[in-house]
Order: C-alpha cells, then structure tokens, then sequence
C-alpha cells in the first residue's frame, strides 16, 4: 500500500557486525512525530502499531519465507526503528538501539527469553527500563563530555 508520508531518511545498522552485513534493522526518520505516527497507522498489516503516545519505536520482527516442500527461512531484517525530527537525542537514540540490541538477542539466541546475569528473561518491562537506563546513562555521558570539552574530537 502507498502510504501518505515519506520518510526524510531510511537506512540500516548492523548490530552485529561492522562490516553492514547480516542481521539488521532498518531506522527510518520522519520529519515530525504526526507523520511518523501517521506511518505506523500505514503499516498496521506490517506490525509497526504503536499508541498515539509514543515518541520514537522499535519494532521487533522476523519475516520469514514460507515456501512449499521448503523449509521456513527467517530473513535478516529483525527490526525497525521509528525516529523524528524531535527524536533524535542520544537519549532517544541510545534507547531505541537497546530495543535493537534486543531484537538481535532474541533472533541469535532462538527464544523468547534473554539471558542476562545466568537469568532468563524476558519481560518487557524490563527491556523498557533497561532502555530507559541505557539512555539516561548515554545521554547524560555525552552532554557531560561536550561541557567539559572532550567532545566533540
Ligand atoms: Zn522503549
């Protein structure tokens, strides 16, 4: 389906691998929250629904290549992160790359669950305060680094 908003920038990151191969999300940039909003609307088939109250998403995914007397293959796109204009923090970014880093998880571990200090879990609250962490952690490192003059190098 042709949707009504375009994005101002579309790319992918490769969790990883530093050689932009294998598995990857997508990052798509909108020039505001309503259009980025708008999308998601879009695309509800596609699996990027998200409440009116979100400010940036990731959506976690595995596409998968069903065909007759073959098996199912997974393909390498696992995610897609949901930017705007207003969204592009460190703080915001760094969160959203912790919910990427979670779809990488999970598709390498083959579960659900996430095993982190010998402890299975998955849960997303949290994923969501892990996030929440990693971008405070992140944001206040950066704009630390800037005042003190280390940044930008
Ligand atoms: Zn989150």
């Amino acid at each position: 389906m042709q949707k009504s908003v375009a994005p101002i920038a579309h790319f992918r990151v490769y969790p990883g691998s530093q050689q932009r191969s294998g598995l990857y999300l997508t990052v798509v940039v909108f020039k505001t929250r309503a259009e980025m909003l708008t999308y998601c609307r879009e695309s509800a088939n596609a699996g990027y629904q998200c409440g009116d109250n979100v400010n940036a998403a990731c959506h976690s995914f595995d596409r998968i290549v069903v065909r007759a007397g073959k098996k199912d293959r997974k393909l390498p796109h696992i995610g897609e992160i949901h930017l705007h204009l207003d969204a592009i923090g460190i703080g915001v970014l760094s969160h959203e790359m912790a919910h990427g880093a979670y779809c990488w998880l999970r598709r390498k571990l083959r579960t659900e669950g996430v095993r982190f200090f010998g402890k299975v879990i998955y849960d997303m609250t949290v994923e969501e305060k892990y996030a929440w962490v990693l971008g405070n952690l992140v944001r206040q490192s950066v704009v630390r680094l800037y005042e003190l003059g280390i940044y930008p190098r």
